[in-house]
């Protein structure tokens, strides 16, 4: 993916340092990020004099490809955007490098709808929510999410869920524990993903698990037939929950994030909404290096003029399940939701 033969660019290293700032950690011929593309605590995002790998995620390009993929535009665009200072750009090679998006998008998609379609088949959500138990229906009510809905979003548990890793040519086991399961569905209802709360995680970071790494991120939607109309929209699928049933309405809809880094598909999902009502966490406010916030990176994303903020002391499902926020408070707050500037 990488074409330092074909084009002279500067090193990536200074393109990046001046985006993401001072790397987190350094290793030989590698300076080490934070991920953009995915969600994580531990650096894995490592930038070479010729461009990027993740050792994460298996993402990897040039500067050109960096700035294409953030920022959702064309090679030639994203030449532009780097202020002409590369070199040397033939027509053939922009034909090639549009051709190759092209491709690398295909793929995306492809890769996508083979999980999707794995998941279908084998529903396995069905059998997580077989597993459904006193045990279990007790720790989904300690989430606030009563047993009435736990039924209706057919929510589950794996009582022993294992976590593999390769090692050498070999996977092996080298986790398992309680989850409880939440099918994510698209509108109309079929399951597009599986994602995992471990109820005793083997790290902090490994709370959350999706059950198929290929098939992409998806939403929590907590009303299916609901396309338009206004929004809440919160991170994380328990909170879409606790808020959707406090909201009490059959006129609005409320949707969980993946993560504060959607892909482009997610946003896409919210496309018919207006007003969205977006209540981040609260550590979404703090502002990083070099850019605004995330809750800030993300309301522009939306459209500013149809996202009302509201900005909160704490988590809305911690505030909803201390009894600070009823109905009404929830009400009042989507009120005092303000354009993001
Ligand atoms: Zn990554």
């Amino acid at each position: 993916m990488m074409n330092k033969d074909d084009i002279k660019t500067r090193d990536a290293r200074e393109y990046f340092e001046n985006w993401l700032g001072e790397p987190d950690s350094k290793s030989g011929k590698w300076s080490f990020y934070l991920c953009p593309f995915h969600d994580e605590r531990t650096a894995s995002f490592g930038v070479a004099d010729d461009g990027y790998k993740c050792f994460g995620c298996g993402k990897s390009g040039d500067v050109i490809q960096y700035i294409e993929d953030t920022q959702n535009v064309d090679f030639k665009r994203a030449v532009e955007i780097l202020g002409g200072e590369i070199g040397d750009i033939t027509p053939e090679i922009v034909a090639q490098r549009l051709e190759a998006r092209k491709q690398r998008i295909d793929a995306e998609i492809e890769k996508h709808q083979l999980a999707i379609e794995r998941l279908r088949n084998e529903k396995k959500w069905i059998e997580y929510q077989q597993n459904m138990n006193q045990r279990a229906r007790g720790l989904w009510l300690q989430r606030g999410v009563a047993e009435w809905w736990q039924d209706f979003w057919s929510l589950g548990y794996a009582p022993d869920f294992p976590l593999w890793e390769k090692r050498g040519e070999e996977w092996v086991q080298w986790w398992s524990g309680e989850s409880i399961a939440i099918p994510l569905k698209s509108y109309g209802g079929s399951v597009n993903q599986i994602k995992h709360r471990f109820i005793e995680p083997p790290t902090e970071s490994r709370k959350y698990h999706q059950e198929y790494y290929n098939a992409g991120q998806h939403p929590f939607i907590a009303d299916v037939d609901r396309q338009s109309g206004a929004l809440v929209l919160v991170e994380g699928e328990i909170k879409s929950m606790v808020t959707f049933v406090t909201l009490d309405t059959a006129d609005m809809q409320c949707v969980g994030l993946p993560s504060m880094k959607p892909e482009k598909s997610v946003f896409e999902q919210l496309n018919g909404y207006d007003p969205i009502y977006f209540i981040p966490d609260p550590d979404a406010f703090k502002k990083r290096d070099g850019s605004g916030s995330a809750a800030g990176e993300l309301a522009k994303t939306l459209g500013l003029e149809r996202v009302r903020v509201v900005q909160l002391p704490q988590k809305i499902d911690d505030a909803i399940n201390d009894g600070l926020i009823d109905k009404s408070g929830l009400y009042q707050l989507m009120k005092m939701g303000r354009r993001y500037a």
